[in-house]
């Protein structure tokens, strides 16, 4: 269990995330070659992603995750890299995805530094108190000086930051790097982009090797360099990282292979291990013997041939075996899992075993949903994992009017899923169906069409926030009774306020003071 390292990469599109991946799969072993990750032909993307959807658009829509092995000295660790959408609009997704890591790897790009992407992602990673490890990447193609790249991520991102190894050189002239950790000389290979770099040991930067291997006018930037990064940067502080307070950083380009290893060594290192899993009504602890996990993400018909369900379920705890029994808490149900699977890099396997920290996919039809428990029998339920409030809502028909039940069992299996919000008005037929950004019409409308065979049309509706009403029983029926043309039910059936107005919110607030709006609501 301590040996397994569950994180998500986070970064702006085209940082290198996709390259990066390809690599840490190349040193773990999951692949021969460098490339093969990567779809054959036109499309460029790994195989972590899985619709033709994501390929024409060249975007991430769903998470996965994917495991390998890395070793260290005498151990073996085993890393899970869960994917995370790429794209501003599957925010919910994201944040969802980061429940169920203990890190991020941050890329950014050395010519580009912090993108807006970069930083809204690792806005969610604050929220949760993420360990950050930075890979700034490109640093074989001309970059930004290395002091301000570091400047700007302290500011804009309020991190502290400190260098895990130091570049040599920028764009043409760049050599490799100078490993702080362990003082070792990195030097890339630009004639061979598998190739892992030549790792030299330094005995302090005197150390007449380095001449050697550096140019002088080099050797004499990296010595002032390094000066300054003693003088004015902190050192590396394991308590610090780990509340995600300060963020360590390597150098490197993926593409060259270079300075992936040393981020891996650093993965390893620091971690952390799989930790305490918030719960109710007690939290969890990754050493216990009893097995539990929780869904983080569901997804359908993966394989549109067996319309089947993969539920990715982090385990919180135990030593999970193939053929177990365990408790799905909120129904109380016993569920054998008999064919659980892990994503081994290329295919997915069945999982024989699994330990606290790994995800496995469990194949079901719709029993799990995001945000479930599984226990060996306890009733225990996993907290933290938040269902937002659409930002943007739309109405939908069915193309063909005679197919409207058809569409409501897509919808909902999507609303399971978590790709969309689906609404029920109180009043009238339809639906109304909520996402966080436009794109997701678009890639529910050609899901529908491609695993449904319907054809449908998004519309314009007549609202615009979706609020969820709390409050005691008879409270809620009373208000739902008053404001019926506002009223609708969610998937799970729970009461939803649906407006245009934030005047609407205001005057709920004020005259309802026994009822409140929200704008999330616990899965569960
Ligand atoms: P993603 O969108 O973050 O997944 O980025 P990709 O991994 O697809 O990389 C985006 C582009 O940058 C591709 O053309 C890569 O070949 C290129 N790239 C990735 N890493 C490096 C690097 O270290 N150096 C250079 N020069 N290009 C790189």
């Amino acid at each position: 269990m301590a040996r397994r390292r569950t994180f998500a990469i986070i970064s702006h599109p085209d940082a290198g995330k996709t390259t990066l991946t390809e690599k840490f799969l190349l040193f773990g072993g999951a692949i021969q070659m460098a490339g093969q990750v990567r779809a054959k032909g036109e499309a460029r993307r790994t195989r972590s992603d899985f619709m033709a959807m994501e390929k024409d658009r060249g975007i991430s829509v769903s998470a996965s995750a994917m495991s390998f092995d890395f070793e260290r000295g005498d151990t073996n660790y085993r890393f899970n890299l869960v994917d995370t959408p790429g794209h501003s609009d599957f925010s919910e997704d994201t944040y969802r995805t980061l429940t169920a890591v203990d890190a991020a790897v941050m890329v950014i790009d050395g010519a580009k530094g912090v993108e807006s992407q970069t930083q809204k992602l690792f806005e969610v990673c604050r929220m949760r108190d993420l360990p950050i490890l930075t890979f700034c990447n490109k640093m074989d193609r001309e970059s930004r000086d290395v002091f301000e790249i570091i400047d700007e991520i302290q500011e804009n991102l309020a991190i502290d930051v400190t260098p895990a190894s130091w570049p040599i050189g920028v764009g043409r002239d760049f050599v490799g790097c100078y490993d702080i950790l362990r003082d070792r000389l990195e030097l890339m290979d630009r004639a061979d982009r598998n190739k892992v770099a030549e790792s030299i040991e330094i005995n302090g930067l005197d150390d007449p090797k380095l001449a050697q291997h550096v140019p002088a006018e080099l050797l004499d930037k990296l010595r002032e360099d390094l000066e300054m990064v003693r003088e004015l940067m902190p050192p590396l502080d394991h308590a610090l990282m780990a509340e995600g307070s300060l963020t360590p950083i390597w150098f490197g380009s993926a593409i060259n292979s270079f300075g992936v290893k040393e981020l891996m060594a650093g993965i390893a290192e620091f971690g952390p291990e799989p930790q305490i899993q918030q719960a109710e009504p007690r939290q969890i602890l990754p050493e216990e013997t009893k097995v539990s996990g929780f869904v983080f993400k569901v997804q359908a018909n993966m394989d549109p041939k067996h319309r089947d369900r993969v539920a990715f379920v982090r385990l919180a705890s135990g030593h999970f075996e193939r053929g177990m029994k365990l408790t799905h808490v909120r129904t109380k149900k016993p569920m054998a899992i008999s064919s659980p699977v892990m994503f081994l890099a290329s295919d997915r396997e069945l999982a024989e075993e699994a330990w606290a920290g790994d995800i496995i996919g469990i194949p079901n039809h719709g029993q799990l949903r995001i945000g479930d428990t599984l226990t060996e029998g306890e009733a225990i339920r996993v907290t933290g994992i938040p269902s937002f409030a659409p930002e943007l809502l739309q109405g939908v028909r069915a193309g063909d009017p005679l197919k409207a039940k058809h569409l409501e069992k897509a919808l909902m299996q999507f609303a399971e899923e978590g790709a969309a919000k689906v609404f029920k008005p109180a009043i009238g037929s339809g639906f109304v169906v909520g996402v966080v950004g436009q794109l997701q019409f678009e890639v529910l409308a050609s899901r529908i069409e491609l695993e449904y065979g319907l054809p449908v049309r998004f519309e314009a509706s007549q609202f615009t926030s979706a609020r969820w009403v709390n409050g005691a029983r008879q409270a809620v029926d009373k208000f739902a009774e008053a404001n019926k043309q506002h009223i609708a039910h969610d998937h799970d059936g729970d009461i939803v306020y649906l407006t245009r107005l934030q005047w609407d919110i205001d005057r709920v607030d004020r005259d309802y003071p026994d009822v409140t709006l929200t704008a999330t609501k616990e899965m569960m």
